[in-house]
């Protein structure tokens, strides 16, 4: 048995033989074309023809592994026709008086140079695309497919594997992966975790290898080529466990999240788009529990307007089909910053000009963000939430906002719903403490977990430094978190946590003990949650 450690970019372990994968159509020599304008049209028409493959790629990405995975290939499709990369193409062309496969090889290998040196880890790991589009160009322009076939569910080793040969692959003859370059940055590790496959990277893989049993772990990182038949065992026991923990999890689909004892609550998605609506659909989220509407404003150059914004909450509204989706106003500020808001600098920026103090300071940006939520609000079911409240009069504030913007729209004949539900974000001490006289303003609490913790534990949420005493389940956090529950109740108004601690499941029977009516959490989180209830007493 042979031991190999790298790194592990995709959890899980995969027990089978090698597939390794080679590249054909690598070659590529320097041929003189004297007629350069017969190879800038080879090389126009081979561009026309990797668009369409990409197209096809693209398509086959969104039905197999979704939208996250399509926009690998439509990043690719803009390489495709990046201007700089166009111009080195032409001028080799031109005055080398060379193929046009040469000339996007030396291109390739130019612009590979450039991202290789780069700091920014990101950037490196986009080198990966640049290879695949210039070998996608040059296989077209040599003409030949390179597509190997995988007969049997195998462990795909190569030296590096590029988005399109992963989607290419047969999805369900994977095991796994195993590649010497790529980062839990680079596209394979997306995609693997996307297909829940395992992938290691920084393995000195050999083509020798093909054929050969192998063990892969994606979380330790290690593989086993011919592994003995006591790990084999173990292997198998560790893949048989996760299988079946993953198939329960599916099998929960469609039930509600109702304990032993029959208490039922309700278990949402936390989302900042409105392409994740399609995860949290996927993950049964009975509903969104936290559009963070701020990354709407972080996205672009200037204030999202009144139209863009009524669009996203539209579609997020339709897609859900009527089930409830709390829009959280913009919480900007602090760790959220865009050059166009010009906050200015802030000693505390926390405990500064953020968030809801914003949208009371300026109205104008306010008041269109409630408008475009208002009109969109006739296509399902929306909730406002006010973040960072810790006072009576800002709900009462916020409140006549409400109103003026409602009659304005009445007044230009433009409906909307009149029942739109309100709740704050119990987010700071301040809110949880006076939570009894906030509950008799409001339709719902929503307890954020993240900065009520920052805030009553005095430890910035930012600070990697911090991490380890940032003790999300301190008794003062728990108080705060127990007496707000209990104050919402007692005015007859429901509670929701959306925080991170809401998907710590080693907590999910202590919320039930305190009442909670739902719990928000992220897309992939939606099912251990609803597990972890159905488990409690
Ligand atoms: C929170 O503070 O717990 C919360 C959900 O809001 P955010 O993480 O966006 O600050
Ligand atoms: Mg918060």
């Amino acid at each position: 048995m042979n031991e190999l450690q790298g790194k592990g970019i995709a959890p899980g372990i995969a027990v089978g033989r090698i597939f390794y994968y080679k590249k054909s159509g690598r070659q590529i020599r320097r041929t003189y074309r004297e007629d350069s304008e017969t190879e800038w049209k080879r090389f126009e028409e081979a561009r026309e023809k990797a668009e369409m493959q990409l197209l096809a790629l693209k398509e086959k990405a969104v039905k197999e592994t979704g939208e996250e995975a399509a926009a690998i290939f439509e990043a690719h499709q803009m390489l495709l026709r990046d201007d700089e990369l166009e111009a080195f193409i032409r001028d080799i062309i031109v005055t080398a008086k060379v193929s046009a496969e040469y000339a996007v090889f030396v291109a390739g290998e130019h612009f590979s140079e450039m991202l290789a040196g780069l700091e920014d880890a990101y950037l490196q790991a986009r080198n990966a695309d640049l290879q695949d589009v210039v070998w996608r160009l040059i296989r077209i322009l040599n003409g030949v497919e390179d597509v190997q076939e995988l007969t049997e569910p195998s462990i795909i080793v190569a030296e590096d594997l590029t988005p399109s040969e992963t989607i290419q692959l047969e999805k369900s003859l994977i095991l796994g992966f195993v590649t010497r370059q790529g980062s839990a940055n680079s596209h394979t590790a997306i995609l693997a975790r996307q297909l829940s496959l395992p992938a290691v990277c920084g393995i000195e893989t050999d083509p020798s290898w093909n054929g050969k049993p192998a063990v892969a772990d994606g979380s330790s990182g290690r593989i086993f080529l011919d592994p003995d038949d006591a790990l084999l065992e173990r292997s198998r026991e560790q893949q048989r466990e996760e299988e079946a923990h993953r198939e329960r999890l599916q099998r929960l689909k469609g039930r509600p999240a109702v304990t032993k004892d029959g208490r039922q609550i309700a278990v949402y998605a936390n989302i900042g788009s409105v392409e994740e609506v399609r995860n949290a659909r996927e993950n049964d989220a009975e509903g969104i529990g936290l559009f963070r509407s701020e990354f709407l404003y972080l996205e672009g150059k200037d204030f999202p307007s009144e139209e863009k914004q009524y669009a996203v909450y539209k579609a997020v509204l339709q897609a859900m089909e009527d089930r409830l989706v709390v829009i959280r106003t913009l919480d900007l500020g602090a760790d959220k910053q865009a050059d166009y808001l010009d906050l200015g600098h802030e000693e505390n920026p926390a405990m500064g000009y953020r968030a809801i103090r914003i949208c009371l300071d300026r109205p104008e940006i306010f008041r269109t963000q409630l408008r475009a939520i208002y009109r969109a609000s006739v296509y399902g079911r929306a909730a406002i939430l006010f973040p960072m409240i810790i006072s009576v009069e800002e709900v009462l504030q916020c409140r006549r906002h409400i109103a003026e913007v409602k009659a304005e729209l009445k007044q230009e004949g433009i409906p909307y719903k009149d029942d739109v539900q309100i709740g704050v974000m119990i987010e700071t001490p301040a809110a949880a403490l006076i939570s009894e006289m906030l509950a008799k303003e409001v339709d719902f609490f929503s307890i954020g977990t993240n900065d009520l913790a920052q805030y009553t534990l005095a430890i910035d949420r930012q600070n990697a430094r911090m991490e380890a005493q940032t003790d999300m389940h301190h008794p003062a956090v728990q108080e705060l978190i127990q007496r707000t529950i209990a104050n919402g109740h007692k005015a007859g108004i429901r509670v929701e946590i959306c925080g991170e601690l809401a998907a710590d499941t080693s907590f999910t029977k202590t919320f039930l003990d305190y009442g909670v009516d739902a719990l928000s959490v992220s897309p992939p989180f939606v099912l251990s949650v609803k597990d972890a209830v159905l488990q409690a007493e």
